[in-house]
């Protein structure tokens, strides 16, 4: 199966009523492990890669193993998406390079640091979407800012200084005509996201309700959604890790923000997490070993299970085999006639 319109994906998974999990890839063993997990659950996919990844495997190597994939799938639904695109040009060598998905994050300057003004995020957001949707390809804005930093990226902080305002959504979603929009609702990037189980006051799910409410056909997109699980923390500092205690945000609320307009979910942590308590504990059960296959193995395979598990928690496993991908060059005609609308509906202001 080539790879996938992520608005196509998303469109599939608002008519079914289940979210899809975003998974962040820098390898082939990460990748091998989202595909042994999507084929396992039989779940439409979305695999994205940071601009650091990009840099990481280089862009070639990376975006070949994603072929690779598709094509050693072929009954797996697959959009490939570049997260929090940090300008125009990071954007545009995506989709030059065969990306079905790209993220405008106009809610930072170019710096991937400093927040930018609304009217910035609006108008480099719009670019990219006249620019994206000419050649078939979706488009995901931020309004608000997420805490934290993570591969270089973020203003830092705990993610309660920039909230979305709903009204702001709404005009932002009129302006841009983005087909997914992230939303900031006091998540972080990385691993300590909260200091103890959150609740209402540090995770705002009302605000995302009430957006929903707002704009009840736009494709929401959770960010900082991993769930950072204490079995996973304990497996890392069992084995010689020292991970402070933290928390994320639980299962739960996810699976409540998707019966609240939420289809995208990004989970990294949550892998990293798997990935190095899988490979302490070779280091520490058999210090004589040294074949990289005797950690990089398990360490998929751990990472494998997780994945596995969200698909089923998000709703998106059973779903593979549900649509036939509609080709890049139809969706670009269809953004175009306006068959596919980026108008958004407007329920209430
Ligand atoms: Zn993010």
């Amino acid at each position: 199966m080539p790879l996938v319109s992520m608005r196509q994906l998303l469109d599939e998974a608002a008519k079914g009523g289940y979210g899809v999990g975003a998974f962040n890839v820098n390898d082939m063993e990460q990748i091998q492990a989202i595909m042994m997990a999507a084929k396992e659950t039989k779940s439409p996919v979305i695999v994205q890669a940071s601009r650091g990844a990009r840099k990481f495997a280089e862009d070639l190597y990376l975006f070949r193993l994603i072929q690779a994939a598709a094509e050693l799938n072929p009954e797996i639904p697959i959009a490939m998406h570049q997260d929090h695109g940090n300008s125009f040009e990071t954007c545009a060598s995506a989709i030059e390079l065969g990306y079905t998905s790209v993220m405008m994050d106009g809610s930072l300057k170019e710096d991937g640091k400093t927040p930018a003004t609304f009217e910035e995020n609006v108008e480099i957001t719009r670019r990219v979407v006249d620019y994206a949707h000419e050649r078939g390809v979706t488009v995901e804005g931020e309004i608000g800012v997420l805490g934290g930093v993570e591969d270089g990226h973020g203003a830092g902080g705990s993610g309660l200084e920039h909230i979305t305002d709903p009204d702001q959504a709404v005009e932002f979603a009129e302006r841009t005509g983005v087909d997914a929009l992230a939303i900031a609702i006091g998540t972080s990037h990385g691993a300590y996201k909260f200091t103890k189980k959150p609740d209402g006051s540090v995770l705002k799910m009302d605000v995302l309700i009430k957006i929903h409410k707002m704009l009840p056909n736009t494709h929401l997109v959770m960010h900082g959604s991993s769930s950072v699980p204490k079995e996973l923390q304990d497996i890392i500092n069992q084995y010689g890790g020292r991970l402070k205690p933290t928390w994320g945000v639980p299962v739960e609320e996810i699976q409540l923000g998707i019966r609240n307009g939420v289809r995208k979910i990004n989970v990294d942590t949550d892998n990293r997490l798997a990935i190095t308590g899988a490979i302490r504990k070779v280091f520490a059960e058999s210090p004589d070993k040294f074949d990289p296959r005797d950690y990089l193995k398990p360490a998929r395979e751990a990472m494998a299970k997780v994945v596995a598990e969200r698909m089923k928690q998000f709703g998106q496993a059973g779903h593979a085999g549900d649509y036939q991908p509609i080709p890049i060059e139809a969706i670009a005609r269809g953004y175009k006639d306006g068959t596919l609308s980026t108008k958004p509906q407007v329920a209430s202001r």
